[in-house]
């Protein structure tokens, strides 16, 4: 089958480009080795950044000016005013909140918030406080940073591309035919599910699959270490609990950013990231559920989590390496023969990604129109599931603390 275009992985970044060279008339197929969206995007916690969390040092840093544009290219495409067409895209939160801790430079950190982004904050007054900030210290602020359910966004996309999106066997069934390293052929593929072969004659191959782009490089002849993996050790939180989107600031630092989700059993879940999840890489589950714990029991001291249930996955950030390790800027994209590889670094970047590679690429050189017909015995991939709809999951309760123990941390 010859086509312009071949993605691997379906992702935020992956789908994303697959609605826009589909949109440029390029006949293009995407070729998913897992779930759609199981690396990365399912686990992530759907905040569509303004900027505002890299600039808490009082700069307007240059992730920050890279991402600015980014709330308002998605509210529209989540209205249906733009494209991609994401009505079908289930929004949790309308905004985040801002708060912080006692300490005099969290009130700095505040203050970074009032720089030069289109997203800015906003002091609201005390009735206006959703319950669980009701009663934290200090300013509570608004942040017009919309909180989307990931799974629903890939489900969104990947129902609208159905016809050109394949599961595939990327250990046993791909093989690449190169012409030199970096220049692919033609790609073979075997049906996991019976055998079936398929070759794909596409101009130009597009790697935008997470962490499975080194290997996929290394398989075409280029090199795979071009891409760095920054660790996070997420934390759950069940139980009933109070709807909560946001940031508890810390100085420059975010200390927790907490969103929140309904689960299938109709309980709140926290998802927890933020500083407590880079440092808590370090920890095992069980130590850096009760860290959680009492770090919950500080930034929100009035919260009853004497019957919360907790949980903890790991998981990897995969991105373009950076010189010194740090996350990168913006978006990274790499070009090599008729391959292009691509991390969006952020969810919310993939439109910024998806148009950085789509204006790289060559225009489409098939004029008829795209006939899937030849795939429609093809498996397809299903989307990922959320992180805590996870069967196998084990969840802790922790006995409250002693009433001296949480004075002390409180
Ligand atoms: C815990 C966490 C929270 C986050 N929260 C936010 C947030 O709130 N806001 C935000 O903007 N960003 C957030 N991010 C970052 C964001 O999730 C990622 O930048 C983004 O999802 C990356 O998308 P991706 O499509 O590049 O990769 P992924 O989502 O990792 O997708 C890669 C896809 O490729 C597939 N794949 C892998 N190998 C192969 C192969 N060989 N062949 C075919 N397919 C393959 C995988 O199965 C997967 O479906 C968060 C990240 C994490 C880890």
């Amino acid at each position: 089958m010859r086509l312009d275009s071949v993605i691997f992985g379906g992702g935020a970044a992956g789908l994303w480009l697959l609605d826009r060279l589909s949109r440029d008339g390029h006949h293009v197929v995407l070729l998913e080795a897992n779930a759609l969206g199981a690396g990365q995007t399912v686990a992530s916690q759907g905040i569509i950044h303004g900027g505002l969390k890299y600039s808490l040092s009082g700069l307007l840093t240059r992730s920050a000016i890279s991402i600015r544009e980014m709330p308002a290219t998605w509210r529209n495409a989540l209205l249906g005013r733009s494209v991609p067409n994401l009505t079908r895209t289930r929004l949790r939160s309308d905004c985040c909140y801002l708060w912080q801790t006692e300490s005099l430079s969290s009130r700095v950190g505040m203050l970074g918030a009032r720089i030069g982004l289109q997203v800015k904050s906003e002091a609201i007054e005390a009735e206006e406080r959703p319950a669980a900030l009701a009663n934290v210290f200090g300013t509570v602020a608004r942040l017009p940073e919309q909180v989307i359910c990931p799974a629903s966004f890939i489900a969104d996309l990947a129902d609208q591309y159905r016809d050109r999106i394949l599961k595939i066997d990327a250990q046993q069934g791909l093989q690449f035919t190169l012409g030199s390293p970096g220049e692919v052929e033609s790609l073979q593929l075997t049906s996991p599910a019976d055998g079936q072969q398929l070759e794909l004659k596409p101009r130009q191959v597009i790697f935008t699959a997470g962490a499975g782009n080194a290997r996929l490089r290394e398989m075409v002849g280029l090199s795979g270490d071009v891409m760095q993996c920054r660790p996070l050790h997420m934390v759950l939180a069940r139980g009933a609990l109070p709807e909560l989107h946001g940031h508890c600031i810390d100085g420059a630092r975010t200390r927790v950013t907490i969103t929140s989700d309904i689960d299938c059993d109709g309980r709140t879940v926290y998802q927890i990231g933020g500083q407590i999840a880079e440092d808590g890489t370090s920890l095992e589950p069980l130590a850096l559920v009760e860290r959680a714990r009492a770090e919950l029991g500080e930034v929100l001291p009035n919260l009853d989590l004497s019957h919360v249930e907790w949980s903890t996955y790991r998981i990897d950030r995969a991105e373009g390496a950076t010189s010194n390790g740090a996350r990168p800027d913006s978006i990274q994209v790499l070009c090599a023969g008729n391959v292009t590889t691509g991390w969006p670094t952020k969810l919310v970047l993939a439109p910024i990604l998806a148009q950085e590679i789509a204006s790289r690429a060559s225009s489409p050189y098939i004029s008829s129109a795209f006939d899937a017909t030849a795939l429609n015995d093809w498996p397809r991939p299903d989307v990922a599931s959320l992180p805590w709809e996870d069967a196998d999951r084990i969840w802790w309760t922790i006995p409250e603390p002693s009433s001296a123990s949480r004075r002390r941390a409180a």
